[in-house]
């Protein structure tokens, strides 16, 4: 019997947390030992250290997860029932989820097949021209996926054109930037996760909302615990998602290696291109202007499962993000109303993309095996 060979995971949170385990540990510490666990110092310093390390004048505002984040911001902007929320089919679940978490329509765009972010023409044309028999189109969520930013400009003017705000979804791009402006300070309010494998990840879940809007960030502070801005008065209708404490104290320490993170995730991204010259397979794209934060580094194959299973036999482990668009998914399918183009790229590129080990914690042996498996297939 052959040795089991031992694979490198695709995702491995845990390596972040042993990376800077004692001061994690000393943060867990002192958050325990202040015997306050929600919403005290902590969630307010991290807080204002995010708000600060997105930019000048913007507000950051705690939350208990990257889908409440979403939800927040569209019930902050009054946007729930009898409105209509645009967005993209390739994407977690969670952005779905989260505009009807908030009472609001989604409607499913497709995707530009080489960013796989929304397709910015078909955007436009949905906003001069809505499909009939929906609710009126109250806002746009772009979807940075995979850290790649979406193609803002164009969505913005479309938006501008429509007076129609675009939030953004950042979850799975911290610190990526189109024309040097930092992703998540673009639109009007962006929405970010801090689910453990995300660029910037608790352990355990969180999410922040950032927007320069101080109203706004006012209003969805206090939605967020009951309406309350004063305790046990509730002025606003709210819900109940905050960040709590002990979170709050482990993202201050991983927030200052943030930056560090993505510039080890483009090396490692620099690597897989070099790696892949001359292969079939089809690399990330990186549009003009863009500054890529690879969330996950995502390639097509024509003939995915045996390319898979190759890399597997050499001790890399692979990942489908995502395996089935939402609008296939039993739980929308037949429900949820799509753009002109039917989601077409985003249903061929569910059959053929899949993605490579990404984390700042691979090491440089791992990242070199990696390569040479990738060369040999
Ligand atoms: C992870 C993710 C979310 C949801 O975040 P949670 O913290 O899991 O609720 C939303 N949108 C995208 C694109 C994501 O990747």
């Amino acid at each position: 019997m052959n040795a089991p060979i031992s694979i490198i995971a695709q995702a491995d949170p845990g390596a972040g947390y042993r990376a800077l385990k004692p001061e994690i540990d000393a943060a867990v510490a002192r958050a325990l030992n202040s015997g306050w666990y929600i919403l005290g110092q902590e969630g307010a310093a991290f807080e204002r250290e995010y708000g600060a390390w997105l930019g000048e004048g913007i507000r950051a505002v705690g939350c208990a997860n990257g889908t409440d984040a979403i939800a927040l911001i569209l019930r902050g902007m009054g946007i729930g029932e009898g409105a209509t929320v645009v967005t993209v089919s390739h994407t977690a679940v969670a952005t779905v989820a989260a505009i009807e978490m908030a009472g609001a329509t989604p409607l499913l765009l497709d995707i530009d097949p080489d960013t796989y972010c929304m397709d910015a023409d078909e955007l436009a044309a949905v906003l001069a021209d809505p499909p009939p028999g929906i609710p009126p189109i109250r806002a746009v969520i772009a979807v940075h996926i995979y850290g790649h930013p979406c193609d803002l400009g164009p969505m913005l003017e479309a938006c501008g054109r429509a007076g129609v705000p675009l939030i953004e979804d950042c979850a799975q791009a911290h610190g990526a930037r189109l024309d040097g402006a930092m992703i998540g300070t673009i639109g009007h309010a962006a929405a970010f996760s801090l689910y453990p494998t995300k660029n910037l990840g608790a352990l355990g879940d969180g999410g922040v909302l950032a927007t320069a809007d101080l109203e706004l960030a006012e209003r969805i502070s206090a939605i967020r615990q009951y309406g309350w801005r004063e305790r046990y008065v509730s002025s606003l209708v709210g819900v109940n998602s905050r960040l709590d404490e002990v979170q709050a104290a482990i993202l201050r320490v991983k927030l200052p290696h943030l930056d560090a993170g993505n510039a080890r995730r483009r090396a490692i991204a620099a690597a897989y291109d070099s790696a892949l010259a001359g292969a079939s397979l089809i690399p990330p794209a990186r549009a003009q202007g863009v500054e890529h934060v690879f969330h996950q580094y995502v390639l097509r194959s024509d003939d995915r499962a045996a390319t898979m299973a190759r890399l597997k036999a050499e001790g890399v482990g692979t990942g489908i993000h995502y395996p089935v668009p939402v609008h296939e998914q039993s739980a929308y399918a037949g429900r949820v109303a799509l753009g002109p183009a039917a989601c077409a790229e985003a249903s061929r590129a569910a059959t053929e993309i899949f993605s490579l080990p990404m984390y700042p914690e691979l090491t440089d042996a791992q990242v070199e095996h990696i390569c040479l498996a990738i060369e040999k297939l």
